[in-house]
């Protein structure tokens, strides 16, 4: 493993309560691994709150405000509003996560939709990037984004599961995809196929720590020091090295996100 990759987690969950007992250490420590950056992303009001918190004690820490699948049923149009009113906070970079969950199913279609749509809304409103999380979703994931009129450049898969055909229409509509450890799991051939097709002005690295943790490390807390296993798979994948993996995927960010280097 090369140590000395410079790479940014474009999709974490730092404020979660994985990292209580060591988060400053922790961070202290991905930081001293090569994380240049890495976006915080919100799964409700309250937790946005919590990822801006964090973004103001770190300079390289950012954040997304939105609300998940999951926790769609606290959407209301005041409980947006709320959400709103946080966009404007200089470290906050995009809106989510958000998006369609079919795989917990816990939420009605129609409450998940509705909260979906709205926070597209305001990403669209804002000229923020919005953070999806398609879980078992695909179809109406990519027919909700295209209806909202979501533009180049403005959204990201995050974790993506599709197929390397949905993966066609979602690179003609200029959209990105991020991927983390799952791309390294034995039964991931989905996925890898996925983004052998994926131009590399397209791709990004996350963790979605504390999940998802790249084998070998796989079930173990995730956290963004584990991204070269990705970045590796991913060079593997693409006939590149990792280090231009990390090069290439870094800018994407920047961009996608709006940071100035
Ligand atoms: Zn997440």
């Amino acid at each position: 493993m090369a140590p000395e990759l410079s790479f940014f987690d474009t999709h974490a969950h730092y404020t979660d309560s994985a990292f209580d007992d060591d988060r400053e250490d922790m961070i202290a420590s991905v930081r001293a691994a090569g994380l240049i950056g890495a976006v915080n992303c919100g799964t409700d009001y309250e937790s946005s709150l919590e990822c801006i918190a964090l973004a103001e004690k770190y300079d390289f820490l950012y954040a997304a405000a939105g609300i998940h699948p999951e926790d769609a049923l606290k959407y209301s149009p005041d409980n947006m509003n709320k959400i709103k009113g946080l966009m404007d906070h200089k470290k906050v970079v995009a809106v989510g996560e958000t998006g369609l969950d079919y795989y917990w199913d816990q939420v009605p279609r129609d409450v998940q939709k509705e909260n979906f749509i709205a926070n597209i809304r305001l990403a669209l409103e804002t000229g923020k990037p919005v953070i999806v999380h398609d879980r078992e979703a695909h179809q109406d994931t990519l027919d909700i984004l295209k209806k909202e009129n979501v533009p180049a450049g403005k959204a990201v898969f995050h974790c993506y599961s599709g197929s390397a055909e949905m993966a066609r229409e979602i690179i003609e509509k200029g959209w990105l995809f991020s991927f983390g450890g799952a791309l390294t799991f034995k039964n991931a051939r989905r996925a890898v196929e996925a983004a052998s097709v994926i131009p590399m002005e397209l791709l990004m690295l996350e963790t979605d720590c504390p999940y998802m943790a790249p084998v070998p490390l796989r079930g173990s807390r995730n956290t963004s020091a584990n991204i070269p296993f990705v970045a590796e798979k991913l060079a593997e994948i693409k006939g590149l090295d990792a280090q231009t993996v990390c090069e290439i995927t870094n800018e994407n960010a920047l961009r996608f996100f709006g940071i100035a280097k």
